[in-house]
């Protein structure tokens, strides 16, 4: 008569703490009307819940905190540098660590090395930051998710599948000679965080050494990836999530990483890979733009937060309650009617707001618009993932909108309990509640590239 909790507790107790301001709804009309209803140009401390983003805005523990007074920052050779190089080289059995200020630096320098015009980078779903470092050099970033991967309301357990039939149609179409590496993200962050299968992984390592080409993983949510294969795919269910990601590397050539995610740091990332030549060249670059190869942009004792921290990512407890808690906040939502994209992924829930308001038309910004209820209303700040990220411009002075019109709410790491995600869950049904009330936005100001960070709208 073993105890079985249904309620899965937050992993921790608390030791310091940081309060949150409430604003009445008259400060959060002020605030956003002078933020251009844009929640990107908001104050953070006009935000009571923040899930802008789950990058580098978790909570450190206090392993990590004394960690850091013990980096060592020596300019070359430093302790920590070591550190991090053996815990990355634990995790991914790769040959050659090379230390970034975060996730982008070790695109830049990994496609700045590898890639050139005219080449083609296959992905499941370039994330936007791999995909502007791809086309910078020239080259185009082609993404091959599985059909499953671009229904919403769809369930499928590996919905970051690559599709292996177009992966193969573009070896053959574009030939190894333009095809300098292939990526795959897990888990899919652009996708929705949806996780990436061990046997998806397998077989499209296999496809690429057959035809001579080196298979680079997008790891910035390995462990929530390997969670995720624990719990859903045959034959994993007794294995360690460290067990599990390790076999994952074992098929990559490399890596690239945002310790900012899975790393559980504020700052950092890295790169990882077993050619010589090219980790030489990589290393070469490195010293130009971030710094010396044992630390490569970053302190030492960032260092030293992102080796425990890659560790504490891989805990079952900590992996078990932060799937759980997204888990919780999509069942509630759906349970209230409320569309999101099923099932929830790693990091955060997507709600439709196409199918939430379909008196909003895409030229309208409704994800936009739904994301300005949502602070008025409760002071929780999420993101739009749609028309206005990726809304194209049309010859004919139009716009072509987004394929989605969603909005994300990620969870930064272990910054939030389970009360804060019952408000939530009150704040959206309230919100949806009076869904007919919420109005479009009409763009006043738009920069050329990158608009949605400092995009101004007005209410129509
Ligand atoms: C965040 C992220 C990156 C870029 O990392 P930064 O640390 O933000 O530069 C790359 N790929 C994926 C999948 C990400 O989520």
């Amino acid at each position: 008569m073993g105890f079985r909790p249904r309620t899965i507790i937050e992993p921790f107790r608390i030791k310091s703490v940081e309060p949150i301001r409430s604003t009445t709804a008259e400060h959060r009309r002020a605030a956003l009307a002078a933020a251009g209803h844009n929640l990107f140009l908001l104050h953070a401390d006009d935000v009571l819940i923040d899930l802008l983003t789950d990058s580098g805005t978790g909570a450190m523990s206090s392993a990590q905190w004394g960690g850091m007074l013990q980096g060592d920052e020596s300019y070359a050779g430093s302790r920590s540098f070591y550190r991090l190089e053996q815990a990355v080289r634990q995790i991914t059995g790769l040959k050659h660590v090379i230390p970034t200020h975060q996730g982008r630096a070790a695109e830049r320098i990994l496609f700045g090395t590898v890639c050139g015009p005219g080449d083609v980078v296959p992905n499941n779903t370039h994330f936007d930051t791999t995909r502007a470092n791809v086309e910078f050099r020239g080259a185009e970033a082609r993404d091959l998710l599985i059909a499953e991967g671009r229904q919403p309301g769809l369930y499928h357990p590996f919905k970051g599948n690559m599709d292996l039939a177009r992966l193969e149609a573009t070896l053959a179409e574009v030939g190894r000679e333009r095809i300098p590496l292939c990526m795959i993200t897990v888990t899919n962050n652009s996708g929705g965080g949806q996780p990436v299968s061990m046997a998806n992984v397998r077989a499209v390592s296999a496809l690429c050494h057959s035809h001579g080409i080196p298979l680079f993983i997008d790891a910035c949510r390995f462990a929530e990836n390997a969670w995720f294969i624990k719990q859903r795919e045959e034959g994993y269910a007794d294995l360690t999530p460290l067990l599990i990601a390790q076999e994952l590397f074992s098929y990559a050539d490399g890596c690239t990483m945002s310790a900012k995610k899975d790393g559980m740091a504020n700052i950092g990332g890295f790169l990882a890979l077993n050619d010589d030549a090219w980790a030489q060249r990589c290393k070469d670059l490195l010293i130009l733009g971030e710094g010396f190869p044992t630390y490569g942009g970053l302190a030492g004792y960032d260092m030293e937060a992102i080796a425990i921290g890659l560790g504490e990512a891989l805990e079952e407890d900590y992996l078990r309650y932060r799937v759980r808690s997204i888990e919780y906040l999509g069942e509630k939502l759906i349970a209230a009617g409320i569309p999101i994209i099923q099932p929830t992924g790693g990091h955060a829930v997507y709600l439709d707001a196409g199918a939430l308001l379909p008196h909003i038309p895409p030229g309208q910004y409704p994800a936009q618009a739904l994301c300005g209820a949502l602070y008025l209303a409760a002071g929780v700040r999420a993101v739009e993932i749609g028309s206005v990220m990726f809304g194209r411009p049309r010859p004919d002075g139009g716009e072509e909108p987004a394929s989605l019109e969603l909005v994300r709410l990620a969870f930064p790491r272990r910054v939030y309990t389970q009360s804060h995600v019952d408000y939530l869950a009150e704040a959206l049904e309230y919100v949806a509640a009076r869904r007919e009330q919420i109005r479009g936005l009409h763009m006043v100001y738009q920069a050329p590239t990158l608009r949605h960070f400092t995009a101004r709208f007005e209410p129509l």
